[in-house]
């Protein structure tokens, strides 16, 4: 069971701010670039400093980043400025340079962890390092299973200083893209209630993919319960090579960190528990229905199989979908989410018509 797998975990980094947070540039561009904003950041209380040395780009072309030879401006950073130091890695000779230059932690990017044979060869060749912390951002692809297995991959290697971090995930060019990336945060938070002692954080830079955005996102994470947060912070953003548009200032960075609320967690007072009640009340309505229906479902499924009629007859399910979605907008419910809904349980209505 994961619970039991990750209860021996060690923290992160000595950092005991909560939240942890972790900023710096997308990408280490020059020396002067990284100093400049990591000496920035750490006047604002970052205590890890994240700079990407090797870029996973879509396109060839892009900047792929300053490779092994911004190592030593990452040490200068952690020499100058006492913060601990962090970078991306891909591959088992990213990780060996990185660990060669003393790199207090590392972190999967979400194409890596997509890929379990990377996974693997950077969990082997962590092995003998269980002092780094690790990082493992979410697949590109909406999988937990995914996540969890690149999690799992590095523990099995002793990993014990591990995190990990919500990115958001392909849209496959779907939807209406007000995010770079879809939140999905029912994946995260699945993620934390398998794996409550792992640390989770969450990347409002790579998620919203917009300067804009990146505030508002930060304290939903803090809404939901995240231990922290990795954010993209650059000392003169717009010229930044990679992710321009969604890096800022580390001056941004304090008034984000400054105006950040964070809620305690869960506390049971009367009037909560009174509406928990309700609540439980609603679900057991809910689910009574939706065995009722079923049953209904099963014996229409009976029925076309007796007179040799097709399961799936999709103008009738149009029709149900358009009726829904006019009593949900009656009903001011929000219709993607009752879109969602009745699908699904068509989708569920389907299965047990054809197991008959
Ligand atoms: C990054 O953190 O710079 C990065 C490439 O992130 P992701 O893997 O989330 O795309
Ligand atoms: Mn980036």
């Amino acid at each position: 069971m994961s619970e039991s797998l990750f209860s021996d975990l060690q923290p992160l980094c000595q950092s005991e701010a909560q939240p942890l947070v972790i900023a710096g540039p997308c990408s280490a561009e020059s020396e002067d670039q990284v100093l400049a904003t990591a000496r920035e950041l750490s006047a604002v209380g970052v205590t890890v400093f994240r700079a990407g040395l090797w870029k996973p780009r879509t396109s060839p072309g892009s900047f792929a980043g300053v490779g092994e030879r911004g190592l030593s401006w990452l040490q200068r950073v952690k020499r100058e400025t006492g913060m601990a130091i962090a970078t991306e890695v891909a591959t088992a000779q990213h990780v060996a340079a990185a660990l060669d230059a003393g790199i207090d932690m590392l972190w999967l990017g979400a194409r890596t962890t997509a890929n379990p044979f990377a996974t693997q060869e950077i969990a082997d060749a962590l092995a003998s390092h269980h002092e780094v912390g690790v990082l493992v951002k979410n697949p590109v692809n909406p999988d937990v299973e995914l996540w969890l297995g690149a999690l799992q991959r590095l523990y099995n290697a002793g990993m014990r200083r591990l995190g990990a971090v919500h990115r958001g995930f392909d849209t496959y060019g779907m939807g209406r893209r007000l995010y770079r990336n879809e939140p999905h945060w029912h994946i995260a938070l699945e993620l934390m209630r398998r794996c409550p002692t792992l640390p989770l954080l969450h990347d409002p830079s790579h998620l919203g993919g917009k300067r804009t955005l990146v505030a508002t996102l930060a304290q939903q994470a803090m809404d939901m319960g995240f231990d922290g947060l990795m954010i993209e912070a650059h000392c003169n953003p717009d010229c930044a090579l990679s992710d321009a548009a969604q890096q800022i200032t580390p001056s941004a960075l304090r008034d984000l960190l400054q105006g950040l609320i964070i809620r305690r967690p869960g506390e049971s007072t009367e009037s909560l528990t009174a509406l928990r009640e309700l609540i439980d009340n609603c679900d057991r309505d809910l689910l009574e229905a939706l065995a009722k229906r079923m049953q209904v479902s099963r014996e229409i499924g009976q029925f076309k199989k007796s007179h040799k009629l097709q399961v799936v007859q999709t103008a009738r399910f149009d029709a149900v979908l358009h009726d829904r979605l006019m009593q949900a907008s009656e009903l001011g419910l929000n219709p993607d989410f009752i879109n969602k809904v009745m699908q699904a349980i068509h989708e569920e209505s389907v299965r047990q018509q054809l197991d008959l």
